[in-house]
């Protein structure tokens, strides 16, 4: 309507200005208009009709061009719709837990598997989309926010696929391990458009690992820290860490063989667990506690004062001493200990092992149930 108002305003105006135009170039009023000659009459007639064909041709193709776009517009419209409804389609049939958020309208689309595992739903509009609000939609573990921060601005500045291992909430409370791969979605210009999420649940996966490398690294018999573990850590403190004033505790239980031999090898295991329970207790304060071997156990002292450490040696010789006896016999068992103190920093394990190893030898030839302490300057 507003083009077809505007074309007949156009031929208004083109003809007034062809009128005034002849007027002024042959010095007449309108009134005189009527009397002028059959050819110029016959001029402006053509004129006008010229004038006419032109703007009506111009408005014709503008409005050919306008309805033509519309059409486009709809039909472009229709298919960006009907692609959705089939990505749905296709994305709810996959069986995957997935979602995409658009952050140009902050629509939000996701699968039906989310809502079956964790029993809440990711809304359909998200407004305002920044990695804190991502955090909250995924339910994600507080423990593990930094992990979800650092990767996922890692996204949206390197615009990069990415994948984090996290716990995620379901309704019940109850935390599962979760794969989740984001994929940015760019535009043409390589602007990001959309981030489309996908979810796995790997938590059994993950929990199998964890078991295994608790397996590996922990003794089966008392659940401590295995030798090659311990071995591991205490050179990585050694070498990273002002280690003067620590200490490497090698404690040999003494006359440990006869429990096996008078009260059976069961016996004798659960002695070792008894063991193992009083040196955490004696060692507990961030001291590494390893099973080395047989009746043979391994503590790592962090930064200790020397007269410190001997009350405390003090008490696990007291502590470790146990009567096991039935009708017919009697063991008693105690603890020969050897020391090695660090008088510098950077001492090797295998220099202190050997040291703490001597001190045990000479505790054992000194008659047993005793601690003998070496300092080891480098
Ligand atoms: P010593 O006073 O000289 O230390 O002699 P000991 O009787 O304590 O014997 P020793 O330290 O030489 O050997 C350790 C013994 O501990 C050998 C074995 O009978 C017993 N033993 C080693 N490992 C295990 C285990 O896993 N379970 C049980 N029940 N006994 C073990
Ligand atoms: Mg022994």
């Amino acid at each position: 309507m507003k083009n077809i108002i505007g074309a007949i305003f156009g031929l208004l105006g083109t003809y007034a200005i062809a009128i005034c135009g002849y007027m002024f170039t042959h010095n007449c009023s309108l009134e005189d208009l009527s009397g002028i000659p059959v050819a110029d009459k016959r001029f402006l007639l053509v004129l006008l009709v010229a004038q006419t064909l032109v703007i009506g041709s111009y408005f014709f193709y503008i409005l050919s061009i306008r309805r033509r776009s519309a059409k486009q517009l709809l039909t472009e419209e229709q298919r960006l719709i009907l692609q959705q409804r089939r990505y749905q389609i296709i994305i709810d049939n996959s069986g995957e837990m997935m979602y995409e958020i658009s952050l140009n309208n902050d629509a939000c689309i996701s699968t039906e598997k989310i809502r079956e595992k964790f029993g809440w739903d990711i809304p359909k509009q998200v407004p305002n989309l920044d990695v804190k609000l991502l955090f909250n939609l995924l339910h994600v573990h507080p423990e593990d926010e930094e992990l979800f921060y650092h990767s996922t601005s890692g996204l949206i500045t390197n615009k990069m696929a990415k994948e984090i291992t996290v716990r995620m909430q379901k309704q019940d409370g109850q935390y599962i391990w979760c794969n989740i791969t984001y994929i940015p979605l760019l535009d043409a210009n390589n602007n990001m458009v959309s981030i489309v999420g996908k979810i796995e649940d790997v938590d059994d996966v993950v929990k199998e690992r964890e078991f295994l490398e608790h397996q590996v690294r922990t003794d089966g018999l008392t659940g401590l820290m295995n030798k090659q573990t311990f071995e591991e850590e205490a050179m990585k403190f050694l070498m990273s860490s002002i280690s003067t004033g620590s200490a490497l505790v090698f404690i040999d239980m003494d006359h440990f063989k006869e429990v096996n031999d008078k009260f059976g090898h069961s016996m004798g295991d659960r002695a070792i667990r008894d063991i193992a329970l009083k040196l955490q207790i004696i060692f507990a304060n961030c001291d590494m506690v390893s099973r080395f071997g047989g009746d043979e156990f391994l503590v790592f002292v962090k930064n200790i004062p020397r007269d410190t450490l001997l009350d405390k040696l003090a008490w696990a010789i007291e502590k470790l001493k146990e009567t096991y006896s039935n009708n017919q016999d009697v063991v008693n068992i105690t603890a020969s200990i050897g020391v090695a103190y660090c008088m510098a920093d950077k001492i090797s394990y295998d220099k202190l092992l050997e040291a703490a190893d001597n001190s045990l030898y000479a505790a054992k030839e000194l008659g047993r149930n005793k601690c003998i302490i070496r300092d080891v300057y480098q």
